[in-house]
């Protein structure tokens, strides 16, 4: 719908420019023509109001067809059949707009620009890179042909070839583009990561780091690289410096945190650790896992006792899962039974629900994900807080 609206606002516009046109060539038709284009503009408005895209469409194609001269036309009409998935049309507007002699070089470019958007949306990945790179070799909206390459290197898993784009990019424009190019290296130290390359995986890390000092992922890479290696203290620091850089990340480094305390015998500093992240971090994995570890170490009337108290402060349907799991363990006859169905009730409750959800476009996932899947923005799945989340 925005870019219906878009192509009817610049409807005015292509009549204005229709008019000079036909003043130039000839005044006794020029009334007549700006009559023609604004009647079919208002059909054409009054259609879009009426959510009658295809017949909108139909009129605004007739006004391209008398309006010939006018570039920006056929890019809106372009543009439009590219976001309604007719990619097929959307090409050939643009093909037969960039083979028109009397182009400027600015047109051209633009024209160019958008073909190689509906190649990326038609999958011909190939000509699309292509394009944007003959376009940045000739300096042409060159941060534009380079946010499009980076794109198709991203979807091609090519993250050298992203790097070095993203590099260009930030060079031409001046905007950092340090996060993301750290996400880049921490895909290539995951990538050596899964094929047991684990000095390779270290190096990328530091490439990561020197990218971007705070990188939660780099930490968090680090913390699996030396754990696996036996590596536990600096292990035990990387997972640390994660709740440090962005206390979000927590629940993805308890698991692997705690298994590290307790490999290397530390459950004291486990659960100062636990008990710090729970003052600062509102959500409830360290609650439960403070629970856990006093179930072991005090006994299961402490956890109880905590988990009463914390429920008190911040109702939570996955701490009150915890504290009638305890509860069933001593509970017997119809206190039991109803603890059995307490429990299902809040399975319920938090079965199927997203517990992740992106800043920028609002995609819930239930796993966390480095790039969004829907927006393709990094760092933007955070944890969702709440009774029922995180
Ligand atoms: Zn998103």
């Amino acid at each position: 719908m925005n870019e219906l609206a878009l192509l009817f606002l610049l409807l005015p516009v292509a009549a204005l420019s229709g008019w000079m046109l036909g003043r130039r060539g000839s005044e006794r038709t020029s009334g007549a023509r700006v009559s023609e284009l604004s009647t079919s503009y208002f059909r054409g408005l009054n259609y879009l109001l009426n959510e009658q895209q295809d017949k909108a469409i139909e009129v605004f194609l007739k006004l391209a067809e008398i309006n010939r001269d006018t570039v920006e036309t056929h890019l809106a009409l372009g543009n439009l059949f590219r976001r309604r998935g007719e990619v097929d049309r959307a090409i050939r507007v643009h093909q037969h707009l960039i083979a028109r002699p009397n182009l400027s070089q600015e047109e051209k470019t633009v024209a160019l620009l958008e073909l190689g958007e509906d190649y990326m949306r038609a999958g011909l990945l190939d000509r699309a890179e292509t394009l944007f790179t003959d376009l940045v070799a000739m300096d042409a909206l060159a941060p534009s042909a380079l946010k499009h390459l980076i794109a198709i290197y991203q979807h091609e898993r090519d993250w050298n070839k992203a790097i070095e784009h993203a590099r260009r990019l930030e060079q031409l424009t001046g905007e950092s583009q340090g996060a993301t190019i750290a996400q880049f290296y921490c895909e290539l130290a995951e990538q050596a990561r899964a094929q047991g390359a684990s000095e390779e995986a270290q190096a990328r890390v530091a490439d990561a780091f020197a990218a971007q000092a705070d990188c939660v992922r780099a930490s968090m890479i680090e913390g699996h690289i030396e754990s696996a290696a036996g590596h536990l203290d600096a292990a035990i620091r990387a997972f640390e410096r994660v709740a440090e850089q962005d206390v979000d990340y927590v629940p993805e480094i308890l698991s692997p945190l705690l298994d590290c305390y307790a490999r290397a015998q530390q459950m004291q500093r486990a659960e100062r650790f636990l008990l710090e992240i729970t003052e600062r971090y509102q959500g409830v994995s360290p609650v439960l896992a403070l629970a856990k570890l006093y179930a072991t170490t005090r006994g299961e009337d402490a956890a109880v006792e905590f988990l009463n108290h914390i429920l008190r402060q911040r109702p939570s349907v996955r701490a009150l899962m915890a504290l009638i799991d305890v509860n069933l363990h001593t509970a017997s006859g119809d206190a039991r039974d109803n603890f059995l169905i307490l429990r299902d009730l809040t399975r319920k409750l938090v079965e199927g629900k997203a517990m992740y959800r992106c800043n920028r476009c609002g995609f819930g996932a239930k796993a966390h994900h480095w790039q969004c899947p829907s927006c393709k923005t990094w760092g933007s799945v955070r944890p969702i807080h709440g009774v029922v989340g995180e």
